[in-house]
């Protein structure tokens, strides 16, 4: 197929944890976003967990604050990976727990078909544990739809592809628009406005070849 512009909007994709009960409590509990769902009835008030230490963790960390009555911060290291900051502002909130040297072994409990809680092992004592919970939030990073466009378009380190004034890439008459492209919102809000550039960009390109 042939065409002379084009609208890379191939999105980005959240990072599992891998786990068989992580996947069957999807939307019953466990959750990537809590911009997009933190502020469900079902997390408010309850103690919930973050998965994670950089500073997507961090923030979603904070902005739970705000809706659950206690947020455990579980991270496989023992300090965060985020800014100092960030860290700062984490570690001084009297709503956030961090879980250090842990990992998440098992979402708790498939056959409540519910989040209760999450078994987590000290990576340094290997000692189990179960924190009680009914909300898990992984943050552990994002990947980009973007292999396919690899050493064609410019991306970044991350696979992010890196727009050039506004929504143009590399090559002429290819722009591109949302998560692909966006390594700090990720909303769909914003993923919609980056396609109406894109798109406003595309027929301008094509009006240019017709004179
Ligand atoms: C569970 C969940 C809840 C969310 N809730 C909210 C919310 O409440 N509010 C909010 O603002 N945002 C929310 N978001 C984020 C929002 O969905 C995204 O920011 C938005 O969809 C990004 O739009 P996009 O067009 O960039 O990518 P996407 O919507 O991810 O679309 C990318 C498309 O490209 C396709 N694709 C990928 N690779 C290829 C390829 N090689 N060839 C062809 N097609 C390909 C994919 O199949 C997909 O259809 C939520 C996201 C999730 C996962």
């Amino acid at each position: 197929m042939q065409t002379q512009t084009l609208i890379i909007a191939t999105g980005a994709g959240h990072r599992h944890l891998g786990l068989e009960s992580e996947h069957q409590l999807e939307n019953k509990g466990v959750t990537y976003c809590a911009t997009c769902d933190g502020a469900l009835p079902m997390f408010r008030n309850q103690p919930l967990v973050v998965v994670g230490g950089g500073d997507s963790a961090c923030e979603e960390a904070l902005y739970l604050t705000r809706f659950g009555s206690v947020v455990y911060l579980i991270h496989r290291r023992d300090s965060l990976r985020a800014s100092k900051i960030m860290s700062d502002r984490v570690l001084a909130h009297a709503k956030i727990k961090p879980v250090w040297d842990s990992v998440v072994t098992e979402v708790l409990d498939v056959k409540q078909d519910k989040v209760t809680g999450v078994r987590v092992k000290n990576l340094k004592t290997n000692a189990e544990s179960v924190v009680d919970c009914s909300g898990v939030f992984v943050a552990i990073g994002h990947v980009p739809n973007t292999d396919v466009f690899k050493e064609v378009i410019d991306r970044d380190e991350a696979g992010y592809i890196v727009p050039r004034k506004g929504a143009a890439t590399n090559i002429p008459g290819v722009f591109v628009a949302g998560d692909c492209a966006d390594r700090v919102y990720r909303q769909a809000i914003t993923a919609a406005g980056m396609g109406c550039a894109a798109a406003i960009e595309a027929e301008r390109f094509l009006e240019s070849l017709n004179q």
